[in-house]
C-alpha cells in the first residue's frame, strides 16, 4: 500500500531523454520521418499528443491517405510516393483491403514499435521549448496518462505536429492566411470573399444495425439543415470523408478556435444525421446507426513555416526544377471557400499541373532556428502552393526528406541549412533515392552499387509485339470512352500500331498518336498525326501507321477517339509499365475530361486520360510492329526504379519457364546487402481507408524468388512475398563472383519484372 503524508506542493515525476531526433508529431509525416532516420541509425524519440498514429489519416479522423496519384484521377501516371510511405500502404492493402481505420492504426503502430531506435511517447504533448541561441536544446512535454513530465533533448529537431508547436514557440516566422497576388504573382490567390484559410472537417460513420434504430438528436444539434447550401446532397449512404465539405473554421483562428470549431462541427453533424433519421425523406435510413462520430476535428491548414525558399504557385504549374529537390507533389491545387459547409460556393476548387512537381529542401527547415526541420503541412510554402503540398502522401514524403535529411546532419555534423552546400545534397538525393524515394529530373548514382560494376545478363527479355485479346466474356466492350494505349518507345520511328474492333454499321473511327510536350509526363497535349479510318461492319482491323517520329525516348499514346457503335477487345494480359488511360471523368478530384481553368488564373488547359481501376482495368488488346524492346536487363541500374520515358524495368519473357538475372564480376565480391525493388503497381493510390481494393497483392508483383552463389547455393529465399523493396542483409557476407536472381513470374498473364537491384559489400 502507498500512504502519503500532507505535503505542501507535489511535482510530476519528470525524466530526461536524450536522442539524435526528436520528432514532434505522429502524424504520417512524423511517422515516416521518424522511421526513416530510425532504419538509418539515429536514436529518435517520437511525441504524439494522442492514442494512435497517423493523425488526419488515423481511426480518429479518417482521411485516406492521398499523393500524387490524385484518386488515379488526374495524369500522374505511376506517381505513387516511394519508400517508407509506399511500404505502409501496400501493407495496409495487405492486410487491410477493406480499408478499416483500426486495422489502419496498428498496422502504424506495429511499423514504430518494431524500431528499437524509436522511443514512441504516446498521449504526450510537446508544450515547451528551450533553447540555446538560434538552437533548439529540448522540448517540454507532458503526458497526463501517466502523469510524467519530459525534457527531450537533442541536437535535431522535426516539427511535424500540423500546428507546428515547435516552430511557434522557438520563435520561428510563420504565415497564416494568404498572400496576395502581388507577393509571389500568383494568379490564383483567393480574394478575401472567397477567404484565405481551409476549415476543420469532421466526420461520422453509420452502420445497418439489422433492426430499426430511433435517433433522439442532442439539444445543440444543427436543427434548420437548409442553413446548409447543400443539404440536398445528404444522403443515407455516403459518410466518412466522402462528406470532406462539412468543413468549418475558415473564418477563425484554426489554431486558438479549434475547439469551437469542432463544437460547430458537432453541431452540425448531429443535425444532419438527424436530418438522415428523422425527416421522413429516407427511409431506407431507418436501420442505419451511427457507429462513430469524430472527435478531434481533422485539421487543413493552420501555420506555415517560412524555410530558405517560400514555394508557390508557378512552382507547382510550371513543375519548376530545383537542384535541392527532394521530393514531389501531385495533387491538384484545392482550395476551399472560407465559410465551407455554409458557403454558396462550390465546396473546392482545384486545378492540377500537367504532371508532378519537385519540393525543394530549403523548404523543409527553419530560416531562423538552426536546428529544427519541417515534415507535413507546415512547411514552408505559399498558401496557393500549400493547397497542393498538404495531403498526406506528400507529407509523408517530405517527412522522409526530413528524417534523411536529419541522418546526414548527424553523420557530417552540420546543421539543417548545410546539407544545400556543395556535395552533401547530391548523398542526401542519393540516400534517398536508395531508400526508394524518386525525385523528379534525378537518377540514383550510386557509387557503393556493385551491380554497377558488374556483367548483367538475364535468361530473357520482354519484347512486346502485343496483348492478346481477352476470350471471357466482357473483353469486347464497347467505346464509350475515348481510350489511349500507352506505350514505351525509343527516339525515332514510331512503330505500326493495330488493334481489331467489331463495328455495329459502317462507320469511321479517329485515332491519334499523341506525346507529352515535357518529358516524363503523362498529359497528351502534343499530335504526332490524326486519321480517320473507315469500319465496314463486323471485325475490322485498325491500324496506326502514322510515318510519325519520336523526337525522345519516352511514353505514347494511341489514341482512338469515342464511337458507341464499336466494341474493341482488351486483354487479360498486364505488363509492368503499359496501361491503358480513358478520357474519363472523375469528379472527386474535379476532373471533367478536360481542364478549363478562368485565363487569368494561371493555370493550364489540357485533357485528362487516366486508367480505370481493376477489376474493370485492363490493357487494349493489340499489335506493334515492330516489337518494343525496352525491358532489358540494363534496366535494373539505369538509376531509375519506375516507368518515367520508359518503364526503367527488367521484365521477363512469359515464356521463360526459369526467368533469371545473372549479375557477375571479374574478382570476388563479399555481399552483405541485396536490394530489389519490385513492382507493387505504383499507379494504383491505395487509400487507405473506406474505400476496398479488389487485391491484397499488386498483380505485376513478383512473389517467389531466390539468390545463389556462383556455385548455384541457394543462399536466400522468398516465397509470398508483396512488398516493393526487399532488403536481404547476410549476416556473414557472401562471397562469390556471381549472384543469380531466379524469380517466378506472378501469374500467367503476368510476366516477372524487377525495377532495380542493388549489391553492396
Ligand atoms: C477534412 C480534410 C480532408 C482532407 N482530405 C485529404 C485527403 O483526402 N487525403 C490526404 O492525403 N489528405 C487530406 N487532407 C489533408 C491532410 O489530412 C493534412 O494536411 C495532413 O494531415 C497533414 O499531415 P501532417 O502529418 O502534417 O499533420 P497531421 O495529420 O495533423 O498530424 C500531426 C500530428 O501531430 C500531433 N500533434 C499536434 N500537436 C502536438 C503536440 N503539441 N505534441 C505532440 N503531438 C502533437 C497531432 O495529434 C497529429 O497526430 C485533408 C484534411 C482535412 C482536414
Amino acid at each position: 500500500m502507498i500512504r502519503e503524508s500532507v505535503k505542501a506542493m507535489r511535482s510530476f515525476q519528470r525524466q530526461i531523454i536524450s536522442a539524435d531526433l526528436v520528432v514532434t508529431g505522429g502524424g504520417l509525416s512524423g511517422v515516416c520521418c521518424a522511421l526513416t532516420a530510425a532504419r538509418k541509425g539515429l536514436k529518435v524519440v517520437l511525441v504524439q499528443d494522442r492514442g494512435v498514429l497517423g493523425g488526419n489519416s488515423s481511426s480518429e479522423v479518417r482521411l485516406w491517405v492521398l499523393g500524387a496519384t490524385s484518386h488515379m484521377g488526374n495524369n500522374n501516371r505511376w506517381a505513387r510516393e516511394g519508400g517508407v510511405i509506399d511500404e505502409i500502404l501496400v501493407e495496409n492493402i495487405y492486410r487491410n483491403p477493406e480499408g478499416n481505420p483500426v486495422v489502419y492504426d496498428m498496422i502504424l503502430l506495429d511499423k514504430v514499435a518494431a524500431e528499437s531506435n524509436i522511443t514512441l511517447l504516446l498521449n504526450t504533448a510537446v508544450y515547451e521549448v528551450e533553447k540555446d541561441g538560434d538552437a533548439i536544446r529540448s522540448l517540454g512535454a507532458f503526458c497526463p496518462q501517466n502523469q510524467v513530465e519530459y525534457e527531450l533533448r537533442a541536437p535535431l529537431f522535426c516539427d511535424a505536429s500540423g500546428d507546428g508547436v515547435v516552430g511557434f514557440l522557438a520563435g520561428s516566422p510563420f504565415r497564416m492566411g494568404a498572400e496576395s497576388i502581388d507577393e509571389f504573382g500568383e494568379r490564383f490567390a483567393p480574394s478575401a470573399d472567397y477567404g484565405e484559410l481551409l476549415g476543420h472537417s469532421l466526420y461520422f460513420y453509420s452502420k445497418d444495425a439489422g433492426r430499426p434504430v430511433r435517433f433522439v438528436p442532442p439539444a445543440f444539434a444543427l436543427e434548420d439543415i437548409t442553413r446548409i447550401p447543400r443539404w440536398r446532397s445528404f444522403n443515407s449512404r455516403e459518410y466518412g470523408c466522402r462528406l470532406w465539405w462539412i468543413e468549418f473554421g475558415g473564418r477563425l483562428d484554426t489554431v486558438g478556435d479549434t475547439e469551437k470549431i469542432k463544437w460547430e462541427l458537432w453541431k452540425i453533424v448531429y443535425g444532419v444525421w438527424n436530418h438522415i433519421k428523422n425527416s421522413g425523406e429516407f427511409p431506407e435510413a431507418a436501420n442505419l446507426t451511427l457507429e462513430w462520430v469524430g472527435m478531434i476535428p481533422g485539421k487543413r491548414e493552420s501555420r506555415r513555416f517560412e524555410g530558405d525558399y517560400i514555394m508557390r504557385q508557378q512552382d507547382i504549374v510550371e513543375q519548376r526544377h530545383f537542384e535541392d529537390a527532394v521530393a514531389y507533389g501531385g495533387w491538384s491545387i484545392d482550395l476551399h471557400p472560407s465559410d465551407g459547409v455554409f458557403s454558396e460556393k462550390p465546396g473546392c476548387n482545384q486545378w492540377h499541373s500537367k504532371g508532378i512537381y519537385p519540393i525543394p529542401y530549403r523548404s523543409l527547415y527553419s530560416r531562423s532556428v538552426s536546428n529544427l526541420l519541417f515534415a507535413g503541412r507546415l512547411i514552408s510554402v505559399s498558401h496557393v502552393a500549400f493547397a497542393s503540398t498538404r495531403v498526406m502522401g506528400t507529407g509523408a514524403y517530405i517527412g522522409q526528406a526530413a528524417g534523411m535529411a536529419a541522418v546526414l546532419c548527424r553523420q557530417l555534423g552540420v546543421e539543417p541549412r548545410a546539407l544545400g552546400d556543395v556535395g552533401k545534397m547530391e548523398v542526401l538525393q542519393r540516400e534517398l533515392q536508395r531508400a526508394g524515394q524518386y525525385i523528379p529530373g534525378f537518377v540514383l548514382r550510386d557509387p557503393d552499387d556493385l551491380v554497377r560494376q558488374a556483367r548483367v545478363v538475364a535468361s530473357s527479355r520482354l519484347v512486346l509485339g502485343g496483348l492478346k485479346e481477352g476470350e471471357a466474356e466482357g473483353f469486347l466492350r464497347p467505346m464509350t470512352l475515348s481510350l489511349a494505349q500507352l506505350l514505351p518507345l525509343e527516339a525515332g520511328k514510331v512503330p505500326v500500331f493495330s488493334c481489331h474492333a467489331e463495328a455495329e454499321a459502317e462507320t469511321t473511327l479517329e485515332v491519334e498518336l499523341k506525346i507529352s510536350g515535357r518529358a516524363g509526363n503523362f498529359t497528351p497535349d502534343v499530335s504526332l498525326g490524326r486519321k480517320h479510318i473507315r469500319l465496314q461492319p463486323g471485325r475490322n482491323c485498325v491500324v496506326l501507321d502514322l510515318d510519325a517520329v519520336m523526337p525522345e525516348a519516352g511514353y505514347a499514346f494511341f489514341c482512338i477517339y469515342k464511337n458507341e457503335g464499336v466494341r474493341l477487345y482488351f486483354s487479360p494480359q498486364r505488363i509492368t509499365g503499359i496501361l491503358s488511360v480513358f478520357n474519363l471523368v472523375n469528379e472527386a478530384v474535379s476532373n471533367y475530361g478536360m481542364q478549363t481553368p478562368p485565363e487569368d488564373i494561371g493555370v493550364d488547359a489540357f485533357e485528362f486520360w487516366c486508367p480505370q481501376r481493376r477489376p474493370e482495368g485492363h490493357n487494349l488488346a493489340f499489335s506493334v510492329q515492330p516489337a518494343l524492346d525496352r525491358y532489358g536487363p540494363e534496366n535494373i541500374y539505369n538509376g531509375l526504379a519506375r516507368p518515367v520515358a520508359g518503364p526503367n524495368a527488367w521484365v521477363a519473357d512469359l515464356s521463360d519457364p526459369a526467368p533469371s538475372l545473372q549479375i557477375e564480376w571479374d574478382v570476388t565480391k563479399a555481399i552483405r546487402r541485396v536490394v530489389l525493388k519490385f513492382d507493387t503497381d505504383l499507379d494504383h493510390p491505395m487509400e487507405s481507408v473506406l474505400m476496398s481494393h479488389p487485391e491484397t497483392v499488386m498483380p505485376f508483383c513478383v512473389r517467389n524468388y531466390r539468390i545463389l552463389d556462383e556455385e548455384g547455393k541457394e543462399v536466400y529465399k522468398k516465397m509470398g512475398n508483396y512488398q516493393t523493396i526487399n532488403t536481404i542483409d547476410f549476416e556473414t557476407p557472401v562471397m562469390t563472383r556471381r549472384l543469380t536472381i531466379a524469380v517466378e513470374h506472378p501469374s500467367p498473364e503476368t510476366p516477372a519484372a524487377v525495377f532495380e537491384i542493388l549489391c553492396y559489400e
